[in-house]
């Protein structure tokens, strides 16, 4: 893209890094069929995204880069859960207590032509409680009669309805303004990373033991614990001290608190994973080695993944595998999670104790690949190589030619090849495996983006 040409220099060094921010978080929760995914994708300016609330639909993105104002944010979309007659309130809370869990400010959508419901009350009262900022959005406020039955929403006790038409766009800007007056001032642009901790999530699916590790490494190394008052953005992220330095382990209360596991459970564990990722640096991804490997844990990895984390695969239970589990189990991995071959892996019991001073040194090599920059000079020569002893095949006569490649950026680690022509898939994981095999890049996803020069 354009960006990529804009931040090589004049010597094609790669400009000056941007400073990382953390991202406020802010989340659209609303009953069924009120419209919240049309308000998203207006705010996301996606002009024919996909709009539909049917039954059992579980997406797997729901946290999206937006910007408003010069304010970047990340929007969460609690729409996609799966709705029936039955339960139905109970998930709309569980829904808006998994929205306040994670938000900053939470935009509750409701349809101003029905007018406020019992389940919208609800709702007010559980979003009050947890004392978040909440913007009410009046929508399906199509024209001025629609403006009457905005007004009428005041009654729910939330301040000023600000009526939109997510059809037609119209109050968005000034729905838009309302939030981000609502955000917590240390999180606006100007804010930088408050402690300079190194930011960790712990993820994984229920029972491989997040709470045990957690408790075990808070435990024993006793400091921790401190809902650190001005050092992180959230109450529930926790300082905990391992091997005589600082880090932050995010959104921890939600592995501390246990998770109901109500029907539509799955879809807010993965939302919570998300929101986990866009505050973290680096995901430690515990499994249970005592059992089959699952389609969630492989789900959780590639999230990690997707959202560019470093990653560390943790194994727990180490003291409950015998001989055979352990054949297994290398087989498991191998064939599961070959995607991530590179990541470092801990073998570890949280009841026991057993390797735990081994996960610092993991998440070190993890962090370090992850910033790490190859200078444009080594890269070049690097690839020279690469490319004269096992040049791009030709194809229907043709060669694509690599021109010369770059580093934009780190975190992860991005490169961009200028080539003559299209590079094959195949081409290009070789081109990755062998910047893996010269540079390491350890615990770390590594991008690779073609760019064709004529
Ligand atoms: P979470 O849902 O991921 O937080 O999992 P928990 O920490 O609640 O652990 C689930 C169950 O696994 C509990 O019964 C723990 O006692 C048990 N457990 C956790 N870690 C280990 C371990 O290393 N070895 C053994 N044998 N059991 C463990």
């Amino acid at each position: 893209s354009e960006e990529d040409l804009a931040l090589l220099g004049a010597d094609g060094e790669a400009g000056p890094e941007v400073a990382e921010e953390l991202l406020p978080v802010v989340a659209v929760v609303g009953r069924p069929n009120v419209g919240k995914s049309s308000l998203v994708n207006r705010v996301l300016g996606r002009r024919e995204a996909v709009v539909q609330d049917v039954p059992g639909i579980t997406r797997d993105r729901v946290s999206y880069a937006a910007e408003w104002a010069g304010q970047r944010f990340t929007l969460v979309d609690t729409g996609g859960w799966e709705k029936d007659a039955a339960g139905l309130d109970a998930r709309v809370a569980a829904q808006a207590e998994a929205a306040v869990a994670l938000a900053d400010v939470v935009v509750l959508v409701v349809d101003a032509t029905v007018g406020a419901t019992a389940t919208d009350e609800a709702v007010v009262r559980l979003l009050r409680r947890s004392g978040k900022p909440v913007v009410l959005a009046a929508n399906k406020v199509d024209d001025q009669r629609g403006e009457a039955d905005a007004a009428l929403l005041w009654s729910l006790g939330l301040g000023e309805p600000w009526p939109v038409s997510s059809v037609h766009g119209r109050g968005s800007g000034d729905l838009l303004d309302a939030v981000l007056a609502a955000l917590p001032d240390e999180l606006l642009a100007s804010r930088q990373r408050p402690s300079g901790l190194r930011r960790v999530a712990l993820l994984g699916r229920p029972n491989v033991g997040k709470s045990s590790l957690l408790n075990k490494l808070t435990g024993s190394d006793r400091v921790v614990v401190d809902a650190t008052a001005g050092t992180t953005r959230d109450p529930v992220d926790e300082v905990v001290e391992l091997a005589g330095r600082e880090w932050q382990f995010v959104d921890t209360a939600g592995i501390r608190r246990r998770t109901h596991q109500a029907s539509g459970a799955d879809f807010y564990a993965s939302l919570r994973t998300q929101a986990a990722l866009e505050k973290a640096e680096v995901a430690v991804v515990l499994v249970d080695g005592s059992e089959v490997l699952t389609e969630q844990d492989v789900r959780i990895i590639s999230t990690v993944v997707e959202a560019g984390r470093a990653l560390v695969l943790a194994v727990n239970k180490w003291d409950l595998l015998d001989e055979e589990r352990r054949h297994y189990l290398e087989r498991e991995l191998e064939r599961e999670l070959v995607q991530v071959r590179w990541a470092p892996r801990v073998n570890l019991s949280a009841l026991t104790g057993r390797h735990l001073e081994r996960l610092v040194p993991a998440l070190d090599v993890a962090l370090e690949s992850w910033g790490t920059r190859v200078p444009t000079g080594r890269l070049n020569s690097f690839l020279g190589q690469v490319v004269s002893e096992h040049p791009h095949p030709v194809r229907g006569g043709k060669q694509p030619r690599i021109l010369f490649a770059t580093q934009p950026s780190t975190q992860p680690p991005r490169f961009v090849v200028f080539a003559s022509g299209f590079l094959e898939a195949g081409y290009r994981r070789f081109l990755e495996r062998r910047l893996r095999e010269e540079f390491g890049f350890e615990g770390s996803p590594v991008e690779l983006g073609v760019r064709v020069r004529e």
